[in-house]
């Protein structure tokens, strides 16, 4: 059986199980997830705490 899924299911996959933490206040957001845009090579998913506001921004180049 093979499977075959993008990078970028992948990296969902990784995100979606990492723990989503605000730096700013601590807060957990466990029913949220990351809003992810893509342009050209480049994801970006960006978290906006629902707490403080703060915004975690992380960028994944696609190879
Ligand atoms: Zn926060």
């Amino acid at each position: 059986m093979s499977v075959h899924r993008s990078p970028f299911e992948r990296l969902r996959e990784k995100f979606d199980e990492s723990e989503l933490r605000c730096p700013e206040c601590g807060y957990v957001d466990t029913e949220g997830g990351w809003r992810v845009t893509t342009s050209g090579g480049r994801v970006q998913y960006q978290f906006v705490c629902p707490s403080c506001s703060a915004v975690e921004t992380r960028e994944v180049r696609l190879e």
